[in-house]
């Protein structure tokens, strides 16, 4: 059809439906983008034109303002032509140019690339929509007659194209509550993914469609003439459900299309909700209900605004029949979700903070304020955006929402965070439940709290939705840091005390303040935390604060013992740098501490004891104490991957050295160090009258296997007795 004739087909039904509409604009934005336009082509060959005006056809169907369908029109003007966001701007006004660049810029995102950039992009996209939600309608309405006409694009694109459209922009379209485009997204995806599945089903549809046609026109009898002697003049109609959710139920279910009950899906339509009721009623007395698949979507709307009554009986010849019961009112809002919520009204489409449907969004919004880590963000958006929801009660009735698998911890979270935080049970359907019980459709869920329990972190283990996870994660670090805190300060206070001072009153003189400002610390709490976790060793900080007196006051000597200061500050910030090294469960922010007696080093044979307010002290398993301490405290832990690498940070090992008290015996030792690579950071040696020599040597290392390659490099030394480490 010429394109012009085509407009005016459009600017029809937008008359159909908007009070107003300023048509003559959108005829405007029509030659302005024919000539923008000018010259190119889709890939089917038709003029590039026809695609923003069957995009705008669609826009229609969501029945959205002229704002979105002028934008509709311009929307690959600024991608695809030299024209600007200014020049839009200039010539349609803020509204089209804010969309025009919003659909242009979600355009350049794509979805399933590197997971950091998705997540990038999906949060971007959350931002765009929580600005103006019709950016995200234009943007569907454009995918999907990309979807439409798909076939003309080249295999690797198709593929592309129709997975990103399935795992985005149809559950997109789902949670804004527009079913027709959600289905037809999802069918149209299912042929490009999955194509042999995809015509096998359809052709099975298809082939039994005059049978199936004769009892969609029998079911549709029996119903209209059954309700209609009840004083009921409903619109009925039946047609098979969409191809991917038959698909989907066989693969579920592990059964063949034969075996798939309920292909139909019958829809009564009526006026009045209390007729929505009194039909169900009469239905089934008519044909049995199946047990457990009636749901009431009228008294407790699902959170993206869907009212329906819902259930499944056993029809005509003991076929089994999906029956849907609602309101013209309800039927618009199921087909149309948000768009039928502003229509054709003006403006920017921002959604109302206090709107219930709406929830999901805010919700959304605040979370990814939480997250530092985009992948972790990635993470609770696909688990509360894109997964299969059930839904469940308060005991007031209020109805929650939460992916498939999500347990009482998760809905004490979704209730409030400090109700999570303090949730010390649950109660469902008035029987009391483990907290990692999985919720299910209809219970009713009670959460039990105790003002002194604190959030565990094995409950990360069962957790499902990114909500409960982050605030648990959060909690479980801030509690580590708080007590390591309160230890660093006790093990800091120990030491200043040989030195008449503490902690408090550095503080008030602010000596500490200091200090950390030329340091890597943030903050001198950061500092006491550091040396609570034993990333910082205590006598460092010490030294700093009092540096160790040298007798004689020659300004050679201050300098060397200013060059030693700054060796023990390097030292201090590559142990900073270090993380704890080692593994418990996958956890790798426990606070961990290696034990004085046997100093572990990385590549030792390890085993953790849990402390009493301390948390994890690592010994090496051979060590002595480990025979003596409490079996059940004892967990096994490992090295970090890292922490053995070349490049991690050095661990410091005292070496004991028997030998002869002989000249030129230190440089030997030192070279056998060098020489495994291996740096001495103190020596110590004294000597006895019989011609013999303790030298100790604390030495920083990589991992064992340096250190064993250094001690036999000591052994091999002519005058030394015996090496040990200690
Ligand atoms: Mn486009």
């Amino acid at each position: 059809m010429e394109l012009r004739a085509r407009l005016e087909e459009i600017c029809d039904k937008i008359d159909g439906y908007h009070p107003n509409p300023d048509l003559d604009t959108l005829r405007d934005a029509f030659e302005f983008a024919c000539a923008k336009h000018e010259g190119q082509s889709r890939k089917s060959g038709e003029p590039y034109v026809s695609h923003p005006v069957e995009v705008i056809d669609i826009i229609a169907d969501l029945h959205l303002d002229v704002a979105s369908l002028v934008a509709g029109l311009l929307h690959d003007t600024v991608e695809d032509t030299d024209t600007t966001v200014d020049d839009l701007r200039e010539r349609y006004g803020e509204d089209v140019a804010f969309l025009v660049d919003g659909v242009t810029k979600l355009s350049k995102f794509r979805f399933n690339t590197r997971e950091e950039r998705q997540a990038e992009n999906i949060r971007k996209m959350i931002i765009a929509m929580s600005k103006d939600l019709r950016v995200i309608l234009v943007k569907l309405s454009d995918r999907l007659h990309n979807m439409r006409t798909l076939k003309h694009m080249p295999r690797h694109k198709q593929e592309r194209i129709a997975r990103e459209t399935m795992d985005i922009y149809a559950p997109l379209a789902h949670r804004l509550g527009i079913n027709w485009v959600k289905t037809e997204m999802e069918d149209l995806s299912f042929r490009y993914l999955h194509p042999e599945e995809y015509f096998d089903i359809a052709e099975k549809v298809s082939a039994s469609k005059e049978e199936r046609n004769a009892f969609i026109e029998e079911v549709t009898g029996m119903l209209r003439d059954m309700l209609q002697e009840h004083g009921i003049e409903p619109e009925i109609n039946g047609r098979p459900k969409h191809l991917w959710s038959i698909y989907r139920k066989m693969r579920d279910q592990q059964i063949e299309f034969e075996q798939v009950y309920d292909l139909l899906a019958f829809r009564i339509i009526v006026d009045e909700p209390n007729e929505c009721y009194e039909a169900l009623g009469h239905v089934h007395r008519m044909w049995k209900p199946i047990a457990g698949r009636f749901k009431d979507y009228i008294s407790i709307p699902k959170p993206n605004g869907y009212q329906s009554l819902h259930t499944t009986v056993i029809g005509p010849y003991k076929e089994r029949v999906e029956i849907q019961i609602r309101t013209r009112e309800m039927h618009k809002i199921a087909e149309e979700g948000v768009a039928a919520h502003w229509l054709y009204k003006e403006g920017k489409a921002v959604p109302d903070e206090d709107d219930q449907q709406f929830a999901w969004l805010h919700r959304l919004m605040e979370e990814h304020q939480d997250h530092d880590d985009p992948r972790e963000f990635l993470e609770s958006v696909k688990i509360d955006l894109f997964h299969d929801e059930v839904y469940v009660f308060t005991p007031e009735g209020d109805v929650l929402e939460f992916p498939q698998g999500a347990t009482a911890v998760d809905f004490a979270y979704g209730i409030h965070t400090e109700v999570g935080h303090q949730c010390s049970g649950a109660k469902v359907n008035g029987k009391i439940v483990p907290l990692k019980y999985e919720l299910q459709n209809g219970d009713i869920v009670e959460v039990m709290t105790t003002e002194n329990q604190r959030p565990n972190k094995d409950w990360l283990q069962f957790v499902k939705t990114g909500r409960a996870r982050t605030k648990i994660k959060k909690a479980v670090r801030q509690e580590q840091r708080e007590r390591s805190r309160e230890l660093g300060r006790e093990l800091l206070n120990k030491e200043l005390k040989k030195h008449g001072t503490n902690v408090s009153a550095l503080e008030r003189d602010e000596e500490l303040t200091e200090l950390v400002e030329g340091s890597h610390f943030g903050s001198v709490d950061d500092m006491l935390a550091d040396i609570g976790y034993g990333k910082t060793e205590v006598d460092d900080i010490v030294d700093k604060l009092f540096p160790p007196q040298e007798e004689d006051e020659s300004p050679a000597t201050a300098e060397k013992s200013m060059s030693r200061l700054g060796d023990l500050w390097n030292r201090i910030t590559s142990q900073q740098q270090e993380n704890a090294g080692v593994v418990v469960g996958g956890i790798d922010d426990i606070m961990v501490t290696y034990a004085q007696c046997c100093n572990p080093v990385p590549g030792d044979d390890i085993v953790g004891f849990v402390t009493r307010g301390r948390g994890l002290s690592v010994h090496t398993r051979d060590c002595d104490r480990v025979a003596h301490l409490e079996k059940a405290r004892q967990i096994d832990v490992e090295w970090d991957k890292d922490a053995t690498d070349e490049n991690a940070a050095r661990r410091a090992v005292d070496i004991r050295v028997h030998s002869a008290d002989k000249q030129g015996l230190l440089a030997n030792m030192s070279q056998a160090f060098s020489a495994a690579g291996v740096n001495i950071s103190q020596a110590h040696c004294t000597t006895s009258d019989d011609q013999r020599a303790i030298n100790t040597f604390q030495v920083l290392v990589n991992n064992v296997d340096q250190l064993n390659r250094a001690m036999k490099n000591l052994e091999k030394i002519k005058g030394v007795y015996r090496v040990e480490r200690k």
